[in-house]
């Protein structure tokens, strides 16, 4: 047997490394991990943490707006933008302080720096040297910015959480979770925003209603969105007076927004020109796996970057695992950190964990939230599933004296045959709280009839799940 300094060394401190590691060193084995930039990875410093307390920020906004309906008189209330920042940026640092001490007290020996292979048992870092029997990639992604002539102009999601001046007009380019995220973000803030899409239907991984019907609210609320429309340059303008469009009332001098941004004029495909102070694109992300040595390792890499990997995450090179959205399969935190767990199993433990694809809940924290598990209409279609559709949509009682009109929309799909429900969707408030009770369910296997037989939670939006009884056409 050779001798090994590390049973697994594994290459990214994000989600999946992290939990991948902690999991290995529980049981029993001798791991070290590398990382080059942050602990957490994506998730805690440019993706999900941040994400949901910048949609926290937003949101408030709009309550302050909402509250007059109740009786507050809320006059001209103050956002400030480097106080978000700085709450935002201490909230982070405590979490990384926390993953380093998950780490330290699981017994993971934690290096500062960027690894790279040398070879199947041998990683690289900061001119260094160590074996190891295994070594795991948890590398994630970065994001994409097309080479539109002006690129360097425009920001991506990493940008984003350290914009040091809030913009006064944003465009957002992109039709998928992150655009419509960020565009609800800087509405919410404040910011004239504009959502560019060269498609025709927002989110379109997901059932087709929830995209149309969620343009439709984001619309309604003031966000432009321009489908079929692509930037073809961005440019350098000189900043023209812009009277702030928002309907949100919050004060403008005292919201923070900049006045000294420099301007720069979006030129669409179709001549449009769109003046905005931030151009963020979010059309994208590419996995992480330039430079890391992996092909000359031997490992098989798809043409997008992604590693290849099997049922177990094992590589083209058996002492080689990947997990994560380095494997560019489902690029969200729990999936990373569950193949995190197959995989230390696998490889230190009894192996009888496996990953399960299935039913995955997801939640989009656009404004209003979107809230999906299980089969899209369409797929179930597909699947030659003879399936009842259950669909109703209503101004929730909470609006009804807020008088913003905005609405929910609630969505069943049901195979006929079986009565099982295939798929659980939703656009409205806490729209990802209220789907992730409905995934255990639908794990479960949950028939029609056993929602039907289940008393709701009166008054709440949820209970309509359980309370829809007419099949749409
Ligand atoms: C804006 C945004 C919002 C998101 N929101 C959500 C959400 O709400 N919910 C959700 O579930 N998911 C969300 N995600 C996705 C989620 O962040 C990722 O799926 C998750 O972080 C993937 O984990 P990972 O371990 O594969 O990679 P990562 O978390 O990206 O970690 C990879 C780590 O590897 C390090 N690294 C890379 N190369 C090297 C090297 N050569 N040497 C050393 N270290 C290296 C990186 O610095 C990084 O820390 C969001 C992502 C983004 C961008």
């Amino acid at each position: 047997m050779p001798q090994f300094d590390y049973d697994l060394f594994t290459i990214g401190a994000g989600s999946g490394g992290v939990r991948a590691s902690r999991f290995a060193a529980g049981l029993g084995a001798r791991v070290a991990i590398a990382e080059e930039r942050y602990l957490g990875g994506t998730c805690v410093n440019v993706g999900c943490i941040p994400k949901k307390l910048f949609s926290y920020a937003a949101h408030y906004g709009e309550d302050m707006a909402h509250a007059s309906g109740y009786g507050w008189q809320v006059d001209r209330p103050a956002f400030d933008w480097p106080t978000l920042l700085a709450n935002k940026d201490r909230e982070i640092t405590r979490l990384n302080g926390v993953y380093e001490k998950l780490l330290g007290g699981a017994g993971v020996k934690l290096l500062r720096g960027r690894a790279t292979l040398a070879d199947a048992h041998t990683v690289e870092i900061g001119g260094k040297r160590a074996s190891a029997r295994h070594i795991l990639v948890s590398t994630g992604g970065w994001p994409v910015v097309p080479p539109v002539p002006g690129a360097e102009h425009a920001i991506s999601s990493n940008e984003a959480f350290h914009l040091p001046e809030l913009p006064r007009r944003a465009l957002v380019v992109g039709g998928g979770y992150i655009a419509v995220e960020f565009a609800s973000i800087f509405h919410g803030l404040g910011v004239d925003t504009t959502l560019v899409y060269r498609g025709e239907r927002l989110l379109k991984e997901f059932d087709a209603d929830l995209g149309v019907f969620l343009a439709g609210q984001m619309q309604h609320k003031g966000m432009r969105i321009k489908f079929r429309s692509n930037i073809a340059r961005i440019e350098k303008a000189e900043r023209a007076g812009t009277p702030n469009e928002r309907a949100s009332g919050l004060s403008e001098r005292a919201s923070g927004l900049s006045e000294r941004a420099s301007a720069l004029r979006a030129v669409l495909e179709d001549g449009t020109v769109l003046e905005a102070d931030c151009v963020m694109y979010a059309t994208g992300r590419a996995p992480n796996t330039r430079g890391l040595g992996l092909e000359a390792a031997g490992v098989e890499l798809a043409a997008n970057g992604a590693v290849v990997v099997d049922a177990h995450f094992e590589t083209s090179v058996s002492s080689i695992h990947a997990i994560g959205d380095v494997i560019n399969r489902v690029l969200l935190t729990p999936v990373a950190l569950a193949e995190g767990m197959v995989v230390a199993e696998r490889l230190f433990g009894k192996g009888d964990r496996s990953m399960d694809y299935a039913a995955i809940p997801t939640a989009i924290f656009s404004n209003p939230n979107v809230g999906t598990v299980g089969l899209s209409e369409a797929q179930a279609r597909a699947r030659d599933s003879d399936i009842d559709i259950y669909r109703s949509s209503f101004v929730a009682l909470r609006h009804q004296l807020t008088g913003s009109g905005e609405k929910v929309l609630m969505k069943l799909v049901v195979d006929k045959k079986t009565d099982r429900v295939l798929g659980v969707h939703m656009v409205g408030p806490d729209a990802g709280e209220i789907i992730q009770g409905f995934a255990v369910a639908l794990k479960c296997g949950a028939t029609k009839r056993q929602f039907d037989a289940t008393i709701g939670i009166h008054p709440t939006i949820a209970e309509e799940f359980v309370t829809m009884r007419e099949v749409s056409t």
